[in-house]
Order: structure tokens, then sequence, then C-alpha cells
């Protein structure tokens, strides 16, 4: 399997040369990392639940009309994806008070937002993804205002659709990361922006609605445990392995698919 050529390796993640030209596999990982790195683990069935779920999520998104990287899923960890430019942004929406925003403005964690945020970081492990401005972004060209506007816009449309296909799982979105890509048709000259990387309990707070229980990576950063039994709950409330059974379950979806 590993003869492919390797284009990047990632912390949680590898892409692959993709079969055609403007393709890549992206390759789920079990690996997590935490706090630049400095805290790591291999969480068995990690990366098969969150390829099913960013498929999941990537494509209902592409049915309400957001371009996504995502064609198609290949296996238990790979998915076809569109090759793009990756823009050096994370770009980070919040409805509820957490994490970061919580630390910095000194906000309980818990605290509705009075509407959504969206926040820009500048990619760079070296710097620890520092927080930037509309300024930056411009002055030093990581996005032309244009492609600046098309990211909130889109940021803001997949936050609704999120906020509502979690909700229905009785889940509430705290808030989440993406990231996004120019992608270049051979018969255009303007690159068209689209949705890339993944969106999966790594890359979002989910907490339960009931009991407030978190659900995402946050179990890994604090040390809570049932990091992957957290995930696989999502996958199982949002339909995506089928219901009843314990962590069995879990173990029966993800074993022997390394
Ligand atoms: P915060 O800024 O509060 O640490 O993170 C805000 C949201 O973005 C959280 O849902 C968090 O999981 C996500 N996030 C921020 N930075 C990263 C990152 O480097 N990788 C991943 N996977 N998610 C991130």
């Amino acid at each position: 399997m590993s003869k492919r050529r390797i284009v990047y390796e990632g912390k949680a993640k590898i892409l692959y040369e993709g079969p055609e030209p403007g393709t890549l596999i992206q390759y789920f990982k079990d690996d997590t990392t935490a706090f630049d790195a400095q805290k790591k683990a291999v969480l068995d069935g990690k990366g098969v639940l969150n390829n099913r779920i960013s498929e999941f999520i990537m494509t209902q998104l592409s049915a309400i009309g957001i371009p996504t990287h995502f064609i198609r899923r290949l296996n238990m960890r790979e998915q076809l994806i569109r090759k793009v430019e990756i823009i050096p942004l994370e770009v980070v929406v919040r409805n509820i008070a957490a994490g970061s925003l919580s630390t910095r403005l000194g906000m309980p964690e818990g605290q509705q937002l009075p509407r959504p945020l969206v926040e820009f970081y500048y990619k760079s492990d070296a710097l620890h993804d520092p927080m930037v401005s509309e300024e930056h972004i411009a002055a030093f060209g990581w996005a032309t205002p244009q492609e600046y506007d098309d990211i909130i816009a889109l940021a803001l449309r997949v936050n609704d659709f999120m906020s509502g296909l979690f909700a229905g799982a009785g889940i509430r979105l705290v808030d989440f990361k993406i990231e996004f890509g120019r992608y270049f048709e051979t018969d255009h000259d303007m690159p068209r922006i689209l949705l890339a990387d993944e969106i999966s309990p790594d890359s979002c707070r989910l907490w339960d609605n009931k009991t407030g229980e978190k659900l995402d990576k946050d179990r890994f950063r604090r040390d809570l445990g049932g990091v992957t039994e957290a995930y696989a709950e999502v996958a199982r409330r949002l339909g995506i392995i089928r219901e009843s059974g314990d962590t069995d379950n879990v173990v029966s979806f993800t074993g022997g698919s390394k």
C-alpha cells in the first residue's frame, strides 16, 4: 500500500498522490496530538471514525452547495480528494465560549456568544498558529479580499448547517476549525475556493445537549479518557454507524483496518 508517493504527512493525516492528476488520497491516522505535539497518543480506531464522520459532513455540505475537496471515500481510512493549494489560515467559528477564547478574554466556558464569531489563525507550528486579523491577511497576501469575503460567508454557512445537523443529534456545536484551499480547474484562470482538510471531533467542540459531556478532542487534551468511544458516539448519533452496542461495536467497526 505504501508504494504510493507521500505528498505531505501531518500529525493526524497523510496525503498520497492520487490516481488522476489534480487528485490526492487523504489517509486518516490513529495518531493524535495536542499542545503543539507535546502530547501524543495513538487512539485505536480514531482514524476510521474521523474518515467516516468527515465524509458524512462534507457530503452533506456539498449537497447544500458548499464546494468541498471531497470526492469519495475509498476505504476505511482513505478518501479521494481534489488537490488544492491550501490557504495558510485556520478559520475558527465559535458559538459558545470555550478554549482559547475563554482563556484570552476571561469568559467562562459555556457562555453563549451574542453571535457566531469567525477568527483567523496563521498556520505555523513554529509560531504556534498565532491569531491574525483581516489586515494581516490582506497585507501579507494570504488571501485576496474576494477570497476573504468568500471564506467568511462559507464559514458562516458551514456553521449554520452543522449547528442544525448536530442539534438534531442532541449535540451542541460549540466551535470548530476549518481550512480552505484554491482549486485550479484546468480551463479556468481563476481558482475556486473549496472547503478542505477534515471536519471531525478532532477539529470541533461537541457537547452533549443534556449533560454537557464533551464528545471531542478535549477528552484527549484534558485527560478525560474515552476519546474513541466519544467519537463513536458522535458517529452513532449522526447515523453513520449502527445503533446499539457499546465499545465492542467500535472495536468491530474499526478492527483489522490498519
Ligand atoms: P481554540 O482556539 O479554542 O483552541 O480552538 C477552537 C476550535 O478550533 C476547537 O474546536 C479546536 O478543536 C479547533 N482547533 C484549533 N486549532 C486546531 C488545530 O490546530 N487542529 C485541530 N484539529 N483543531 C483545531
